[in-house]
């Protein structure tokens, strides 16, 4: 049997730890065993009549890179498998693919029903950029499936949630929202960052499109922006023949590249960043200091059912309050070993304080609704030993 033949099969690929390292590469005639890099912008007519046709699309194939390119796709097929769905597009960021999604998806005159606890960039989106365009966002309570009900309006297009959320790590109980979304004929969109395909699948309980920052966990080790989108066939030519072509956010072939090699240790990674973020947490919680601990596998966390039926581990990020902001800068200016930057999803641990960045641009009134209180400090869990870690919490929470 031949190489190509082997992989074409595709037999034995069942789990998503296999998908991550296997998933949507055949090699090419130089039979490379690790995926290959191709820098090109553009790729050979075989003469005028064949460039007709890939304009045209009655044949596929390359055009330009930033409508496809051959590492990219091996990055979107990989997605593709790991979030179920047919098809899967790469964007510059994660912001991109959201932008490009709702662009898609929305005209002047429609209505979407977003959660409050979004990503602040998200909401900024929606709330400033879209509306510029007539476009409505009625903003409600993640967890609180009724308020989504009664926000559907006779123009609503679209429902968009990121469960967990970060940084208050409150869930979506994602059935219920897809349920009231079929009833009234409106687009579920799910950002899957903080979870990852490994840790949960929204496609199984029927959501339409599902958006990452490969930012985060996919790369994993903080060096390369990008994002996915993944959703039907139908959905995603449409997103690359006319969006992405037309408004220009791809995403480079070298960070595909990245994001695919990152890919291969997803699933390793998402459970020790896990196992590290649930000591963490027990430390934290039993601080006299500590006032609250948001973390979904934490027995006190108010959904835990719900984290236990959704998710097959807590994830990586974690949030904790102390008394106000006084002692929550004292915290972020004192750790040591830790990192402040202004990202998630690393090896490195890193320490936030939402309200005075990620989260700033929102008014006190929009942070405290999406439960971004001053003394709310979000820590990404990274792959160093615990032990280290509790050891600068500790030493940090003793002096406040
Ligand atoms: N979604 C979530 C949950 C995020 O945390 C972020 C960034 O922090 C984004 C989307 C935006 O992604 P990017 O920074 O890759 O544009």
């Amino acid at each position: 049997m031949s190489v190509q033949k082997k992989y074409k099969n595709a037999h034995f690929q069942n789990h998503q730890e296999t998908k991550a390292i296997r998933g949507g590469y055949i090699p090419g005639p130089d039979l490379s065993h690790s995926e290959p890099l191709h820098c090109t912008s553009s790729y050979h007519y075989k003469g005028s009549e064949h460039a007709v046709k890939l304009y045209t699309l009655q044949e596929q194939g390359n055009i330009y890179t930033r409508i496809q390119n051959p590492t990219t796709d091996i990055f979107e097929k990989r997605m593709a498998l790991l979030e179920g769905t047919e098809a899967g597009l790469a964007t510059a960021s994660g912001m991109a693919a959201i932008n490009l999604t709702l662009t898609q998806l929305l005209k002047a005159g429609d209505h979407v029903v977003c959660a409050k606890e979004i990503y602040g960039g998200t909401s900024q989106l929606l709330s400033v950029t879209l509306k510029k365009f007539n476009i409505e966002t009625t903003f409600v309570s993640l967890a609180d499936s009724e308020e989504w009900e009664a926000a559907v309006q006779p123009n609503t297009k679209v429902f968009i949630f990121e469960t967990p959320a970060n940084p208050v790590l409150t869930l979506a109980d994602i059935e219920a929202l897809v349920t009231i979304a079929k009833k009234h004929k409106v687009t579920t969109i799910i950002d899957n960052t903080i979870a990852t395909p490994i840790l949960q699948q929204p496609l199984k309980y029927g959501v339409d499109i599902i958006i990452h920052s490969a930012t985060k966990y996919i790369d994993g080790q903080g060096r390369a922006i990008g994002g996915v989108v993944c959703g039907t066939q139908a959905f995603i030519d449409t997103l690359r023949t006319v969006s992405l072509r037309n408004t220009g956010p791809c995403l480079s072939p070298f960070d595909a590249w990245i994001f695919l090699k990152s890919l291969e240790t997803l699933a390793v990674r998402m459970e020790a960043h896990s196992k590290n973020a649930l000591t963490v947490a027990r430390f934290l919680e039993n601080h006299p200091k500590v006032k609250k601990v948001n973390y979904p596998f934490l027995e006190s966390f108010p959904q835990y059912k719900l984290a236990k039926k959704q998710q097959k581990f807590g994830g990586g990020l974690l949030s904790f309050e102390v008394a106000g902001v006084k002692e929550g800068a004292k915290v972020i200016n004192s750790v040591e070993l830790i990192s402040l930057v202004g990202n998630l999803g690393d090896t490195k641990t890193i320490i936030g304080h939402p309200a005075s960045t990620s989260h700033q641009q929102l008014s006190e009134e929009s942070r405290l609704e999406a439960g971004i209180t001053a003394g709310l400090i979000r820590l990404s869990v990274g792959l160093e030993n615990a032990e280290d870690l509790i050891a600068d919490l500790e030493n940090v929470l003793g002096k406040i």
